[in-house]
């Protein structure tokens, strides 16, 4: 297959989760050709914005979607678009019970806002997160529900929209290898820090995610030439970084160690033991 030829969708909830993700990957898709769509549920509306970064902008929303497009023309996408759902922040944030959020959305809802996308872009390839969405985020585990159902949907005949059934070929779920966060437990008490506080607002644990988080990693795609452009996409997102930026921190650390790679389980078609790809379009 021509890479000129290659479609993927990614499939995430917040402005960032592209860039704090697996930017690597679509930034070296869209490099060598492949169109690369994004499809985001929610503007971000709940993420932690100092005022400072609000000035000029009438919403959070607002200055968050300026933030995602700014990553998305770094990385090169080919479209941008959105589900107009509403950010649901963490569990047992006042943003859960509103009336767009969705986490709060049903399943069969979501999926069918999702099932258009993936019939009129045609993609060989989808991607989202695993099924404990990353770090826990509701959002990311609602949207990682919907884009399977919406990839088994999209290629039903049974299932009228008005538009031509099509089913994507694959189906990828970006995971943390499970190495990686058991370093990162054992690393941050030596910093000071508490694996079970992590990141910028303290409402991730790490250990939750090492309990959970075992997924298989059937893919591991190797984003070092463009990971100057990933880190650029990343810095659009200023309003979600604190000041320390980037390169410092023990996440950095621990990725320079680890290396400048992304990893993805393959749901579909499913992977025997075994399955090592180092490209999401392997045995197309
Ligand atoms: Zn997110």
């Amino acid at each position: 297959m021509a890479d000129m030829d290659k479609t993927i969708l990614s499939v995430l909830a917040h402005p960032d989760d592209e860039s704090f993700g697996m930017g690597g990957t679509l930034a070296l898709y869209a490099r060598r050709g492949a169109a690369v769509h994004l499809l985001c549920a929610t503007r971000g509306e709940a993420g932690t914005v100092d005022p400072q970064h609000l000035r000029g902008f009438s919403s959070i929303a607002e200055r968050r979607e300026a933030e995602l497009r700014c990553a998305a023309e770094k990385l090169g996408l080919a479209a941008v678009y959105f589900l107009d759902y509403r950010d649901s922040g963490m569990p047992g944030s006042p943003d859960n019970s509103h009336p767009q959020a969705l986490a709060a959305a049903a399943l069969d809802s979501v999926a069918a806002r999702i099932v258009p996308y993936i019939r009129s872009i045609h993609p060989q390839v989808v991607l989202t997160f695993d099924p404990i969405g990353g770090y826990k985020h509701p959002d990311h585990i609602a949207i990682h529900r919907a884009t399977v159902k919406a990839f088994h949907l999209a290629g039903d005949p049974a299932y009228h929209d008005g538009q031509s059934p099509y089913l994507p070929q694959k189906l990828y779920y970006h995971v943390i290898p499970k190495g990686f966060l058991s370093f990162a437990v054992r690393v941050l008490p030596l910093l000071g820090k508490d694996p079970r506080r992590f990141g910028r607002n303290q409402d991730i644990d790490l250990t939750v995610l090492v309990r959970e988080g075992n997924f298989p990693t059937h893919a591991r795609i190797d984003y070092r030439e463009v990971a100057q452009i990933k880190d650029e996409a990343a810095l659009c997102h200023t309003s979600q970084l604190d000041g320390a930026g980037l390169r410092r921190g023990p996440m950095r650390w621990a990725q320079t160690l680890f290396g400048e790679k992304e990893y993805f389980m393959r749901a579909e078609p499913p992977a025997g033991k075994g399955v090592r790809e180092i490209d999401l379009f392997a045995g197309l």
